[in-house]
């Protein structure tokens, strides 16, 4: 049979374009029994609770279908049915779909057919299939996909992928189940009989991953973009309207982006454009699950009513919004953020970032956008990291602050001063006290409001005391 150039070829694929692969969660080598019913295998660490939401079902139906007395004892190793999963039998497993795998290179992947595989996972879209989802497989075809995968070139065969690739062509087209030589689709991910690595389109070859941290954005918090690859491409890319802005970390780039903490969680398209040094582009786009923050609600607060006028609110909130936008190249912190209060305050937190709140009797329609620090008039502030003073005033809502930039669209900002002992244009080191504790503007008492910005957005700033960023 001769073999045939896939570039005649193309139909419909996702073509998407670069080498990933998957972890199955918590798996370990138990030995298989044999049974029709769908079942899973406690691993260590499992709770009954994360395996409902992994699969979809009710914790309370597991725990009644498997008559499980108390579901805080759950042993490792137990078998576990299934309910509601049709079109698959015997042992099961979730995986966490990454940035990049359509329902094709699942198929591919796993040996299953499509079909099979939204049938299992009720997907009736191809964009329910969003990055971060936990898919359901049968953990057979689990160890299948821990091979390595590869991409057939526009015009490329698999004769001459073989070659290169110093397999037996049949194999390659074994291995991927294909129907024959003509099987697969240029720029299709297929995979390698000796577990050998092989990238072949011109651009998104030298693409290793593409991962968000946390795989699921949370509202009100930071997400850190990390893409493995050579130092030559230009990287563009988006989600939820944020247009991220990369910079050299690592093997690849970063971008570091802030979520709103008042968008509403749901499916978010992220879109990345990647340039060649030759001008040659390649986009790609996949829905992403933005997450809820959970955040409470702070009891009402009464406040000085003139702090509330919109006249007032609105163009100070649009120069607040507008000093954190610049993306400075040079990276100045180095490591976790400092507390900018003395130590012994360091923990003392009257409000935390993200509680929704009512002032003077409003609606719980404003959130809070900083870390509010216990503290009295005159209580030391320190900067938080390295950085440069780009703002200081006296504003009519958040009173005395400084705001300080720390490179690559991270800002720190410090209200209600009484007083301010920097001024625009100083580089301040970390631990350096830059003001003094005050109750100065919209406050009910001297605290600090200590702010963290990323890429124009507010976000979580506890997650910058405890968290290396990126
Ligand atoms: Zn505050």
């Amino acid at each position: 049979m001769p073999l045939i150039h896939t570039a005649t070829l193309i139909t419909v694929a996702s073509l998407l374009p670069f080498y990933l692969f998957l972890r199955p969660i918590g798996e370990i080598a138990v030995p298989d029994e044999q049974s029709l019913a769908p079942y899973y295998v406690v691993q260590e660490g499992d709770t009954l609770w994360d395996i409902s939401l992994r699969f979809g079902v009710l914790a309370e139906d597991l725990q009644s279908l498997n008559e499980i007395s108390d579901p805080n004892l759950l042993n490792q190793g137990t078998q576990l049915l299934i309910p509601g999963l049709n079109g698959v039998s015997g042992r099961v497993a979730t995986v966490n779909v990454p940035v990049g795998e359509s329902l094709q290179s699942f198929s591919r992947q796993f040996h299953l057919p499509t079909e099979q595989l939204a049938q299992i996972n009720q997907l009736v879209s191809p964009g329910q299939l969003f990055a971060g989802r936990s898919l359901v497989v049968p953990v057979e075809s689990v160890d299948n996909q821990l091979l390595e995968r590869t991409r057939l070139a526009a015009g490329q065969s698999h004769l001459e992928l073989a070659v290169k690739l110093r397999t037996n062509p049949w194999r390659l087209i074994q291995s991927n189940s294909l129907p024959g030589s003509w099987g697969a689709l240029p720029g299709e991910m297929l995979v390698l009989p000796e577990g050998k690595r092989f990238f072949v389109d011109p651009i998104v070859q030298t693409i290793k991953t593409i991962n968000l941290e946390p795989l699921n954005p949370i509202q009100g918090k930071t997400t850190s973009i990390l893409v493995s690859a050579p130092p030559d491409l230009v990287l563009r890319g988006s989600l939820a309207g944020y247009e991220f802005n990369f910079f050299p970390y690592q093997d690849g780039y970063v971008a570091l982006q802030g979520i709103h903490a008042m968008t509403l969680p749901g499916l978010f398209l992220l879109r990345m454009e990647i340039e060649s040094p030759s001008g040659e582009k390649h986009a790609i786009s996949q829905p992403v699950l933005v997450r809820s923050g959970n955040y409470p609600f702070d009891p009402p607060l009464l406040v000085d009513a003139a702090t509330m006028d919109p006249n007032v609110t609105i163009p100070e909130d649009e120069l607040w919004a507008s000093l954190a936008l610049p993306v400075s190249p040079e990276k100045k912190w180095q490591g976790l953020f400092e507390s900018p209060v003395p130590v012994y305050l360091k923990d003392c937190w009257t409000s935390l970032f993200g509680s929704r709140r009512s002032y003077n009797g409003s609606p719980y329609n404003f959130y809070h956008g900083g870390l509010d620090f216990c503290g009295t008039s005159g209580t030391p502030l320190y900067a938080s990291a390295d950085g440069e003073v780009v703002f200081t005033d006296f504003l009519i809502v958040r009173g005395g602050v400084t705001v300080l930039d720390h490179g690559w669209g991270v800002f720190t900002a410090y209200a209600h001063q009484s007083e301010i002992l920097v001024q625009v244009g100083d580089q301040v080191e970390v631990g350096q006290i830059i003001g003094l504790g005050g109750d100065t503007g919209r406050s009910t008492g001297p605290h600090l409001h200590w702010e963290v910005w990323v890429g124009g957005v507010p976000v979580d700033p506890v997650d910058w005391l405890n968290n290396i960023f990126p």
